[in-house]
């Protein structure tokens, strides 16, 4: 199912950035702002260091749940009641908004929720619509031995393998070579 692209585009990015936070948090030293503006959240550069530091514990709090979701055994039921238990505590207030260039497209808090409050409603919406739409599909766990950082697969035929890492896929790739070569000789 497609909605219209510009959303789906949406989605997909800020699952995208919610893969990295949790990734940054599972590695220690997280830097949300920065990660956040270069991802083009506009009010993450003035965001006070408060609302910085709720966010980086409301994201530490869900990212537990953001590790199973990659998990062949989740359950959908128990996930969509975490997420709702999330989605019920945000000030959540849709309206269209227009800024910046980038078209027209749904802001979920109003202009005056505070920042944290802002990027958790855009994260858990997007979870939300993404389990509707594609179940747990897309939710991935890298494949090189020793990492386990989470991706989301924006690809068409849903064949991602690695996180963002260059270095897992190619130490995979030279150690598969290896396992081949051994088999060989
Ligand atoms: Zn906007
Ligand atoms: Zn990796």
């Amino acid at each position: 199912m497609y909605l219209a692209s510009v959303t789906q585009s949406e989605i997909r990015a800020t699952l995208e950035v919610a893969m990295d936070m949790a990734n940054q948090l599972s590695d220690g030293d997280p830097d949300l702002r920065a990660l956040l503006s270069e991802a083009g959240f506009g009010r993450a550069p003035q965001a006070s260091a408060a609302s910085l530091d709720r966010l980086t514990s409301r994201m530490r709090a869900l990212t537990p749940l953001l590790h199973r979701l990659p998990e062949p055994d989740l359950d959908p039921a128990e996930t969509a009641t975490m997420v709702n238990e999330g989605l019920v505590e945000l000030p959540i207030s849709p309206s269209i908004a227009d800024h910046d260039d980038v078209g027209p497209h749904i802001h979920w808090t109003p202009a005056t929720a505070r920042f944290d409050d802002q990027v958790m409603a855009d994260v858990l919406m997007a979870l939300a619509q993404e389990l509707c739409d594609n179940s747990t599909d897309r939710f991935g766990r890298c494949g090189a031995a020793d990492c386990a950082r989470l991706f989301y697969d924006s690809t068409r035929n849903n064949s991602r393998r690695f996180c963002a890492d260059p270095r897992c896929a190619s130490r995979t790739h030279t150690a598969d070579h290896r396992a081949r070569r051994r088999t060989i000789s």
